[in-house]
C-alpha cells in the first residue's frame, strides 16, 4: 500500500527508537539497525530495506521478533515482517511508496476540524460513537459496513470525518477516502461521458483502505451509478477494507435503491442518532462557548436551556442560534451576564422560532381546549384543581409541548408560574393516558383538528 515518504520515515524512526531501547550493544544497533529503512507497506507486509546482504541475514535471523514487536507497538497492526536488500532493487527508493497522483474527488477531503474530541456524547448518539470508535481500532475486521443514519444536523458528517481523522492519526499509511454521494455521482457521470473502457475510477476506488461515503440516500433512483457503487463496495468489503456510510434513513427505508445494495448495507451494523437531550445540547453549547474563549457563566442558564429546548432537533440550528447569541454578546458591550430575555430576543428572528409563532401559539391552544371543554382561559390558567379543569390544563401543556415544542420552563410560566417539573409530569401523564384512554384520544384529535 503506497504511503508518502515522510510518513514512512516517521514510522520507521519510531520503530528504531523503540528498538534502540532494547538492543544492548550500541555497535550492533548503529551498524545493523540504524542503516535500515522502511521500504514499503504492502497490504499485510511490512518490508524493511537493508544495505548489505550481511545485515539482511543478521536481522532476519536474530531480530525478527523484536522488530515485529516494535512495529506492532508503533502501528498497532500485526504486520508480517520481511526484508529486502538494496542491491535487489532496481528503482530508486526515493520514489517508491508515494501516493499515486490522481484527479478524482478534488472537492472532497477529510476535514481535520471534526474529531471525536469535539463531539459531545450523550444517550442520543452513544451507540453511534461507540461503533465508530470500535471500527477505528481494527478497520475492516468487524461491523462492515458501518451504517450511520439520522435526521439532518445530528452529527453524521462530523462522525464520518472523526473516523477518518482518527484512523489516519493511528495509521498514517492507510488510504482513507471521504466522499459525498453527490461527488461520487458527479465523478461517475464524468467517467461515463468519457471513455467507457476506462476503468480508472473504479480501479482508483478499489485501492483505498477505508471508504467513507456521506449521504448515501442520494444514490436512490441512480441505477447505473448504484451498480458501479455495488461493484466497488463488494470488492472493498470482500478484501477486508472498511466502508462507512451515512444516510438520512435506515437501510430498509431507503426507497428506490437496489435490494441487493440494501441487503449488503444490512450485513454490517446500522446505528441511529436521535435528537440530543437537553443536557447534551447544553454541553454542546458549553463547548462552543468555550471554543470562542467565552465562559458559560456569562450566560443565564435558563436562557441556554431555552436554546437547547428550542433547537434540539438539529444541532446545526442550535449552533446557528448560538452564533447569533455570540454575535450579540461580542457586539453589545455588556460586561455583565446575558439574561434569559436577552437570549430569547437574540434568536427571535430565527426562522424556526418565527414559523412556530406564525402558525400556532400557546394562546390558540388554550382557546381551542377551552372551547372543547367549555372552560375559560382564566379557568385553565388558574390554580383550580377540580378534575376536569386540571385535565384540560394538562392537555394544554401536552399540546404546547407536542405541537410547538415549547420549553417546559416557558409552559410553566404561561400556566401561572408552575415549575418545569410539574409541567413535565403533566405532559407525561397525558402521554400515558393516551395509550389506553380512547375518550381522551378522541378529544385530543378533535382539538388538533380545530387548530388546523
Ligand atoms: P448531519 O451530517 O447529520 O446533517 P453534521 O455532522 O453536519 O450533521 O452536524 C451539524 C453540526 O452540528 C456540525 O457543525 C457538527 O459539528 C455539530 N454537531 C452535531 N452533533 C454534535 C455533537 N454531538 N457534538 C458536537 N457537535 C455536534
Ligand atoms: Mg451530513
Amino acid at each position: 500500500m503506497p504511503i508518502s515518504l515522510s510518513q514512512k520515515e516517521k514510522i520507521w524512526e519510531s520503530v528504531l527508537s523503540l528498538l534502540k531501547e532494547t538492543i544492548e550493544d550500541r555497535h550492533v544497533f548503529d551498524s545493523f539497525f540504524a542503516t535500515t529503512k522502511l521500504y514499503k507497506i504492502d497490504g499485510n507486509k511490512f518490508i524493511i530495506l537493508t544495505t548489505s546482504k550481511l545485515s539482511y541475514t543478521f536481522l532476519s535471523s536474530r531480530y525478527l521478533s523484536s522488530i515485529e514487536n516494535a512495529v506492532k507497538n508503533v502501528t498497532e497492526t500485526n504486520y508480517s515482517i520481511s526484508f529486502i536488500n538494496q542491491d535487489d532493487i532496481q528503482s530508486s527508493i526515493q520514489t517508491m511508496g508515494e501516493e499515486p497522483k490522481h484527479n478524482f474527488f478534488q472537492s472532497c477531503s477529510l476535514n481535520s476540524k471534526y474529531t471525536f474530541d469535539n463531539f459531545v456524547v450523550g444517550n442520543s448518539n452513544q451507540e453511534a460513537v461507540q461503533a465508530s470508535l470500535f471500527i477505528t481500532t481494527s478497520p475492516g475486521e468487524s461491523f462492515n459496513p458501518l451504517f450511520i443514519y439520522s435526521k439532518s444536523g445530528l452529527g453524521k458528517t462530523h462522525l464520518l470525518h472523526a473516523i477518518g481523522n482518527h484512523i489516519k492519526e493511528k495509521r498514517p499509511f492507510y488510504r482513507v477516502l471521504y466522499i459525498t454521494t453527490d461527488a461520487f455521482i458527479d465523478e461517475f457521470v464524468k467517467y461515463v461521458r468519457g471513455n467507457q473502457q476506462d476503468e480508472s475510477l473504479k480501479d482508483f476506488l478499489k485501492t483505498v483502505d477505508v471508504l467513507l461515503v456521506d449521504d448515501i440516500q442520494f444514490l436512490s433512483e441512480k441505477n447505473k451509478t448504484a451498480e458501479m457503487f455495488f461493484n466497488v463496495f463488494n470488492f472493498l468489503i470482500s478484501n477486508g477494507k472498511q466502508v462507512v456510510l451515512t444516510s438520512d434513513k435506515s437501510p430498509n427505508e431507503l426507497k428506490g435503491l437496489d435490494d441487493r445494495l440494501v441487503s449488503r448495507f444490512n450485513m454490517g451494523l446500522s446505528v441511529n442518532i436521535k435528537n440530543p437531550d437537553v443536557d447534551t445540547c447544553i454541553e454542546i453549547l458549553k463547548r462552543k462557548i468555550e471554543a470562542n474563549s467565552l465562559n458559560i457563566n456569562d450566560f443565564d442558564y435558563d436562557g441556554l436551556v431555552y436554546l437547547a429546548e428550542n433547537f434540539s432537533r438539529n444541532v446545526r440550528e442550535l449552533e446557528g442560534a448560538l452564533n447569533r447569541l455570540l454575535f450579540y454578546k461580542i457586539n453589545s458591550k455588556h460586561t455583565s451576564k446575558i439574561d434569559v430575555d436577552t437570549i430569547m430576543e437574540s434568536v427571535s428572528g430565527i426562522k424556526a422560532i418565527k414559523d412556530k409563532s406564525k402558525t400556532l401559539t400557546e394562546e390558540r391552544i388554550i382557546e381551542a381546549v377551552g372551547d372543547y371543554y367549555r372552560l375559560t382561559e382564566e379557568q385553565i390558567k388558574s390554580k383550580v384543581r377540580t378534575s376536569q379543569i386540571a385535565l384540560a390544563r394538562q392537555i394544554c401543556m401536552y399540546l404546547c409541548r407536542n405541537l410547538l415544542n415549547t420549553p417546559f420552563v416557558q409552559i410553566g410560566k404561561i400556566f401561572g408560574g408552575r415549575d418545569h417539573s410539574t409541567v413535565m409530569t403533566a405532559v407525561e401523564k397525558v402521554e400515558n393516558l393516551l395509550k389506553t384512554d380512547t375518550q381522551l384520544s378522541t378529544a385530543i384529535s378533535q382539538i388538533k383538528k380545530s387548530l388546523q
